[in-house]
């Protein structure tokens, strides 16, 4: 057999196997033909057969599993008629797909079973526009009918089973059925005469069945029906893969048919298309068609007319929880035009503005929560931290360093939240390396130095330890270059503690005790410092580094062991300005966007797996010039134990095949705090010329004379990741070295590590990665609100803005949501925030 005949057979016959679930080849049994086509035009197939198996196999994914089983059939049997040679047969379709095809069990209600009952017909064609307009303009509504939030079971002809279908999809109220928007939509609203049609256009054509047969297709035991159409300027031949239709179709009827036009045997002809009698309202033909995402038991065409009842007779009836005023000021429409024009548009630029004002809501909802937030830190008190400038001029002079103009600026802010007595909540922004510790250094002098406590908490104990270190040093003048300010340092450093998992019992209560007293005056450390016996006597700054480990509730425990503490959250994930505005809308922001001097930039490079080698050999001059090295592995799978086997075997094949003579550590999430410990302790000094590691060094491990990065499976890591990694080196003032080395040769991933090649900029990186791969890396554990997303796009900057200039004037008027013309946004404000928990209160 020709290869490329056999390749089809194989693909068959999985699928056959499958029951046609269009699973055997990923992405669909269409897509095998992009590379099919070559194969089968230099095994010198016929190109008209190529021709028509491409035109047959070119909407399979949209045909049911009896269509399918027939497509591919037909499909073999002409191949089989074009071989010289005898090819194998395909495995006949399975019993279930037989007795689905009988006419005794349609594959969908008819639909005499979903006719509307009269009660709840609405007169037909009055647009919509009009019939809101008198209702919502006589009526102020301030109550969401109930009858929405009743079962689908209300509706004529949905029993407990079509109801268990629905709530399969989630739909389990008649306004979850509102809100089950189209997936995506059919232009059907190219009507034409039959004798202008052309080979592969979609289009409606409106005719009269001139006949229609059932047919059995040689020796097989489905059947189709065949009908010819006319329209006065041709006829046209149309098959469905469903013979009984030929029953429900009478010659004579007046029907639309919308599909794409195709072809066989040189004559142009329809395959399957959707199809309505002319007496019926049309939802399937003839129009912008809605297509909702399935589940087995329904079909489009069911759903499509329950919507419609439900949407024609319901969606006049809601209520627009937006006031009047605000949809005039952002020029959207009202609610009822937009749940209808969403589910059936009646052009473009209705369906565009219909998702505009349904994604509005959903921002709008969002910026609410948001402002509500922030409103209730600003209600409350704090005390105010007020120093001297020549005070804090002493400190800065003290440091190491001179601030960059973006770390004054940051200090300048803290300095002023401080001093308010509102309770300080801000985002402290800015690249790894940009020097956020000594900003927050500053931060916690301040409130020191006026007698009070300070905590800085770390999602891991490496970085804790590191912190614990730089304090020290900055605040205490403990093994550091920092010349002692004229006051002397702010902190002595005794009154510095470290708490991490693996601090000794012991040495624990003894900070429990020097902070309950009050003689501690900054302890560093990790979750530890939640624990229920830590107690301050007087915690007034609480600050929490690389935030998005942490859990809103780790914020606010960490929050509640002092009163209305001032609240510091460092990142150095760049968050781009549309998730300032939402996912971090309720915090103040500083951005630190300037690199200490002499900061080089990293050389970076994309490798494939073959070009390994030349990775290693930079390392081995890197390190034979006295550097170090990093190499990192991704994790694999969402348990740790995997991730360190890899790990644990890269680093045994490195040590023992490629670097014999060098000392490699090993760092992974398994070990023992105090091993880990260990192991950064030793690569800090120099012992080992690499570290291999997990995604654990990503925050914050510090070893200047480290100047090649090498990370393995690249591609698993979004963009800003893979920026955080790189910022591991090139600290220590020598050129360095970042090295990306996916592990599948996939061109689009490879294209999409080409950014990191491009620019240093770690926000155009974060910027890429939430359009690529969405909010979820800046979400970390601010979910609740975000997952009622449908619409919205959260890097829609437009629309986001939009939102918040309309919730501010909402918020400023009535920041309680109390008045009347406000009852429905506070209802729909509190349902869209219950979808989560916490984040809000
Ligand atoms: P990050 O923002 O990633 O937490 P760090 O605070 O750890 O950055 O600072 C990175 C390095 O830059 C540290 O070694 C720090 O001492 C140094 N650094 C910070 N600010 C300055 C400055 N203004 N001038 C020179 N070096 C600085
Ligand atoms: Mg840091």
């Amino acid at each position: 057999m020709k290869p490329s005949l056999d390749k089809l057979h194989k693909f068959f016959k999985l699928e056959a196997e499958r029951g046609y679930d269009n699973r055997a080849v990923m992405g669909g049994l269409e897509r095998v033909l992009d590379n099919w086509e070559a194969e089968a035009r230099s095994d010198n197939l016929s190109e008209e057969l190529i021709q028509s198996i491409r035109s047959q196999l070119r909407d399979y994914s949209r045909l049911d599993e009896n269509a399918r089983a027939e497509v591919l059939t037909r499909i073999w049997d002409r191949v089989q008629e074009n071989s010289s040679s005898s090819l194998p047969t395909l495995p006949t379709p399975s019993k279930e797909e037989k007795t689905d095809s009988t006419p005794a069990k349609p594959a969908e209600p008819t639909p005499s079973k979903i006719d509307l009952p009269p009660h709840l017909h609405e007169p037909q064609h009055q647009p919509q526009v009009q019939i809101d307009k008198s209702e919502t303009a006589s009526t102020v509504e301030t109550e969401v009918p109930a009858a929405l939030n009743a079962p689908t079971t209300v509706l004529p002809n949905i029993g407990p089973r079509h109801a268990q279908t629905l709530s399969r999809l989630g739909m389990h109220t008649l306004r979850d059925m509102m809100y089950y928007f189209p997936r995506k939509y059919l232009d059907y609203t190219q009507l034409k005469p039959i004798n202008r049609l052309w080979y592969g256009e979609e289009v409606t054509v409106i005719g009269t069945v001139q006949n229609i047969t059932s047919r059995p297709r040689r020796g097989r035991p489905s059947q189709i029906a065949e009908a010819v159409i006319s329209d006065g300027t041709g006829a046209l031949r149309v098959t469905w893969f469903n013979p009984w239709l030929a029953k429900r179709l009478q010659t004579g009827a007046h029907i639309s048919l919308s599909g794409k036009i195709d072809q066989y045997l040189g004559r142009l002809v329809m395959v399957n298309p959707e199809w309505e009698t002319l007496e019926q309202q049309q939802l399937s033909t003839n129009r912008i068609v809605p297509m909702y995402s399935l589940t087995a038991q329904i079909t489009q065409r069911w759903l499509r007319r329950l919507m419609d009842q439900v949407i024609t007779y319901w969606s006049p009836r809601i209520p627009d929880h937006i006031p009047e005023k605000i949809r005039q000021n952002a020029d959207l429409l009202d609610l009822p035009t937009a749940l209808q024009q969403i589910h059936f548009p009646e052009n473009w630029d209705l369906l565009k503005a219909a998702r505009h004002r349904l994604a509005f809501d959903e921002i709008f909802l969002l910026q609410l929560g948001v402002l509500r937030q922030k409103h209730m830190w600003q209600e409350r008190t704090a005390r105010a931290f007020e120093v001297e400038d020549n005070w804090l001029a002493t400190q800065i002079a003290g440091l190491p360093f001179p601030l960059t103009e973006a770390q004054q600026r940051a200090v300048n802010d803290l300095r002023t939240d401080l001093a308010s007595g509102i309770p300080m909540n801000r985002l402290l922004q800015g690249d790894v390396g940009s020097g956020k510790t000594v900003v927050a250094a500053l931060a916690i002098s301040i409130v020191t130095h006026l007698s009070a406590q300070a905590a800085l908490m770390s999602p891991t104990s490496i970085l804790a330890g590191q912190h614990y270190k730089s304090m020290m040093s900055l605040l205490a003048g403990v093994n550091g270059q920092a010349t002692q300010p004229e006051g002397g340092y702010p902190i002595r450093p005794e009154a510095i503690r470290l708490m991490i998992g693996a601090t000794p019992e012991a040495e624990k209560r003894e900070i429990r005790e020097g902070l309950a007293e009050g003689s501690i005056k900054l302890v560093i450390g990790t979750h530890a410092l939640l624990e229920d016996p830590v107690t301050f006597s007087n915690l007034q700054l609480a600050i929490v580094d690389e935030q998005h480990r942490f859990g809103v509730e780790q914020r606010a425990t960490l929050r509640s062991k002092g009163e209305n503490p001032h609240l510091l959250v460092m990142t150095a994930t760049p968050i781009p300005r549309s998730l300032a505005l939402t996912v971090y809308g309720d915090l103040e922001l500083s951005v630190i966007d300037e690199m200490p001097p002499g900061r080089q930039s990293v050389h970076t490079y994309v490798l494939t797996p073959q070009e390994r080698e030349r990775a290693y050999h930079l390392i081995s001059s890197q390190i034979e010039a006295g550097r170090q090295v990093f190499v990192i592995y991704p994790l694999v799978e969402e348990s740790e134990q995997s991730e360190s086997k890899a790990a644990v075997d890269e680093h045994a094949r490195l040590q023992n095949e490629i670097f014999p003579n060098l000392k490699l550590g090993l760092l992974h999430g398994r070990l023992h705090p105090d091993e880990k410990e260990d192991v950064m302790s030793r690569f800090h000094s120099g012992e080992f010329q690499i570290l291999v590691s997990t995604s654990v060094v990503e925050v914050g491990v510090d070893v200047p004379n480290a100047t090649v990065m090498l990370i393995e499976g690249a591609n698993r890591f979004g963009l800003a990741q893979l920026h955080q990694f790189r910022g591991r080196v090139g600290r220590g003032g020598d050129q360095a070295y970042c090295l990306l080395i996916p592990d599948t040769p996939d061109a689009a991933e490879n294209e999409r590590l080409q950014a990191m090649t491009e620019t240093d900029d770690g926000f155009v990186l974060a910027e890429r990665d939430l359009e690529q791969r969405g909010p979820g890396e800046f979400l970390g554990t601010r979910q609740s609100g975000y997952s009622e997303l449908q619409l919205a796009n959260l890097t829609d900057i437009y629309l986001i803005e939009k939102a918040r200039r309309q919730a501010q004037v909402v918020f400023e008027d009535d920041p309680g949501l109390q008045q009347p013309a406000h009852q429905l946004l506070a209802a729909a404000m509190e349902s869209f925030w219950s979808g989560g928990k916490g984040d809000i209160s």
